[in-house]
């Protein structure tokens, strides 16, 4: 490929990534970081592709919200951001390291980062329908995650199946999935 055809290239993909992203409404701030646009051709792009009339696509301002223990509140969304944590596994975004804790396994600020991410969200979607997890909350969850700040996986008690876990929860180590077999 010639330079200038792989400039091409790489700029319709990130405008492509851009305009993905967008459609999950995921603020600004974060698709500068994925895909190295400036807010005014980002905006250009929603009011492009998206601002039209009944079109359902809002754009968030202001700050992602950002609490880990949201992901653990209760069993139902404890299983859903499991779920996504084995989807991103698959997906190769994170992976378990030496230490058995999770890390990213591409730097989170990168183009690639960003397409992988959206195949990851796009394919719980599929899984969980409506999904729990906003595209902006799963995007968290991961960081929180990988800082192991509050979160983190432990294998479960009785399954031994890995699974989120709220790290200064002091209760008996059972996944969401047992937690709701025997309540059933
Ligand atoms: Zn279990």
């Amino acid at each position: 490929m010639t330079p200038t055809l792989t400039r091409y290239t790489r700029e319709q993909s990130r405008r492509d990534l851009a305009i993905r992203m967008i459609g999950h409404e995921v603020r600004t701030y974060l698709i500068r970081r994925c895909t190295g646009l400036s807010e005014d051709r980002i905006r250009k792009l929603y009011n492009v592709y998206f601002r039209q009339d009944g079109c359902p696509v809002t754009r968030h301002r202001g700050k992602t919200p950002r609490q880990p223990e949201y992901f653990t509140r209760n069993l139902t969304a404890q299983l859903e951001a499991t779920t996504f944590i084995r989807v991103c596994l698959a997906a190769g975004i994170i992976r378990f390291n030496e230490q058995d804790r999770i890390t990213l396994a591409l730097p989170a600020s990168s183009a690639e980062y960003g397409q992988k991410f959206c195949d990851a969200y796009e394919a719980y979607m599929v899984l969980h329908n409506p999904p729990g997890l906003s595209f902006e909350r799963a995007w968290n969850l991961i960081d929180a995650l990988c800082r192991g700040h509050v979160v983190g996986m432990t294998n479960c008690r009785r399954c031994e199946v890995s699974f989120l876990r709220d790290t200064l929860d002091a209760n008996d180590v059972v996944c969401p999935a047992c937690c709701l077999g025997s309540l059933q």
